[in-house]
């Protein structure tokens, strides 16, 4: 069977095709790094983590672009508002420069960066800053300007989507106010016309351009960044739900506009997490970063086990307490597979269990179905007509896909402390007279100091809590 994705383009579930046979290429709108990124954020990367584990498993070449936005992203994605950079420079107390404007990006495009390498985020083959790449947006828009897609307002030059018969292909679009096709507002012909080009108030904070001092439309830039360093078409394009209406029917517009050529073949959607009170964003000022989960004492694996549960086009209500269930299922699943300590450097993939193998690859070919996949994991654990050594080289080959490092039990403690220790052997000799109920007792003492027992076939196992 071959990789079945749902393309947000045809509203389908398709074969995927690749361009070229063995490659595939794909691009993920990456943050706009004027803030910490919170875990809503986080699960697009995770996502396209699964996507990009899950073409390397099945001995695709991935060739990967995670743009970092540094410039030009206004607080509506449509164009309104204040600049996101502004916004952070203000609050961070930096002077509105283009030195201001690297320092901010700088510290949230590292802290963003860390927060992937905390998660087992694979690194990109690419991560580049729009405004590394101005020479390409610039050409980019010369282009729609030669071919008539633009007009020039006051603050900036603009795409003129009434030239388009198909703008909007994603669909989403907003409709347009009753009785007037083209709605005119801020000097701009259509509500839905964007910035290609923002020209900066009063001549500060931009780069040079043939239209003057400004800055990139943020739609332009994944438009050129992606065109430069994979190709136009390229295999599939991903990002958040939100990215729909706008930002990804922009990109497309003017992108094909420019060169008459799609600009991706796939486009991946994910699901929001939300929070009681609905979605999770910065600008809501309700966001949790993976920072508040490490000081809350969670794995940030764990976070990414939570994220598996569920299928990544639906969503997901975020609460303290799923993700303490999902840490215990997790941490159980470590303990498992450390309790099957073997030499494995003996072992190679002909020792794979295949039933479940196969189970578990056509789960992930079927549009990443990880809840599905993580059953699979599950049923392999408890089935007891499997060699531990089996479980254990299957386990360790999913977690290519699944990346949630089991071969490592960061909850194993390596310093017990004497006091539990005692406990330890306390509840031991209990056991061994059939006195449960003392060692329940214990196990309780002992998770008041802050450690979890649980009896494995090959005895008490201590981890901490
Ligand atoms: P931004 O930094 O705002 O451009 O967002 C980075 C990525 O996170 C984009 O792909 C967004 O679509 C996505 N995103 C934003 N909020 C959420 C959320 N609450 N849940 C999941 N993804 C989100
Ligand atoms: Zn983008």
């Amino acid at each position: 069977m071959n990789i079945k994705l749902h393309n947000t383009l045809t509203g389908r579930l398709e074969e995927f095709k690749p361009i070229k046979s063995g490659e595939v290429g794909m691009y993920h709108c990456g943050p706009t790094v004027y803030d910490y990124a919170h875990i809503g954020n986080l699960r697009s990367y995770i996502f396209a983590d699964i996507l990009r584990r899950t073409f390397e498993y099945l001995d695709f070449e991935v060739r990967q672009v995670i743009n970092i936005t540094d410039i030009g992203h206004l607080t509506s994605d449509a164009d309104t508002g204040d600049d996101k950079m502004v916004k952070g420079l203000k609050r961070d107390g930096l002077p509105l420069t283009l030195d201001g404007l690297r320092q901010l990006t700088d510290k949230y495009e590292k802290v963003f960066k860390d927060d992937l390498d905390t998660l087992n985020v694979r690194k990109p083959l690419h991560f580049p800053r729009a405004t590394d790449y101005l020479k390409q947006e610039i050409d980019l828009i010369r282009q729609l300007e030669e071919k008539g897609y633009t007009y020039k307002i006051q603050d900036g030059i603009y795409f003129d989507t009434g030239k388009l018969t198909d703008y909007g292909k994603l669909g989403g679009l907003t409709p347009l106010s009753e009785g007037s096709a083209r709605l005119k507002t801020d000097g701009k012909k259509s509500d839905r016309d964007f910035v290609l080009w923002k020209l900066s108030k009063d001549g500060h904070l931009g780069f040079e351009s043939p239209w003057g001092m400004g800055f990139p439309g943020w739609h332009i830039e994944c438009s050129a960044m992606s065109r430069e360093l994979l190709a136009q078409p390229f295999d599939i394009h991903t990002g958040g739900m939100d990215h729909i209406p706008v930002h990804h029917n922009n990109e497309i517009a003017q992108s094909e506009a420019a060169y008459d050529t799609p600009l991706a073949n796939f486009w991946l959607h994910n699901e929001f997490i939300t929070v009681t009170e609905g979605k999770m964003a910065k600008s809501l000022g309700n966001q949790i970063t993976l920072n508040t989960l490490i000081e809350k004492g969670f794995s940030p694996l764990a976070y990414r086990y939570f994220l598996l549960m569920a299928h990544y086009r639906t969503p997901v209500n975020f609460s303290w307490e799923a993700l303490e269930a999902a840490q215990n299922a997790y941490r159980k699943l470590k303990e498992a597979v450390s309790t099957w300590q073997i030499d494995m450097k003996n072992i190679s993939r002909l020792d794979l269990d295949n039933s479940y193998a196969e189970e578990f690859k056509e789960a992930i070919e079927n549009d990443l179905n990880t809840p599905e996949a993580l059953a699979v994991v599950w049923k392999l654990v408890k089935d007891e007509s499997v060699s531990p050594a089996d479980k254990r080289t299957t386990l360790l080959d999913f977690d290519k896909v699944l990346g949630l490092n089991l071969e490592n039990n960061e909850f194993e403690v390596k310093n017990i402390p004497k006091e539990v220790e005692q406990l330890l052997k306390d509840r031991e000799s209990a056991r061994v007279i059939g006195n449960y109920s003392k060692s329940d007792q214990l196990r309780e003492q002992i998770k008041n100091l802050g450690f979890i027992v649980e009896d494995t076939i090959s005895g008490q196992k201590i981890s901490k809590s």
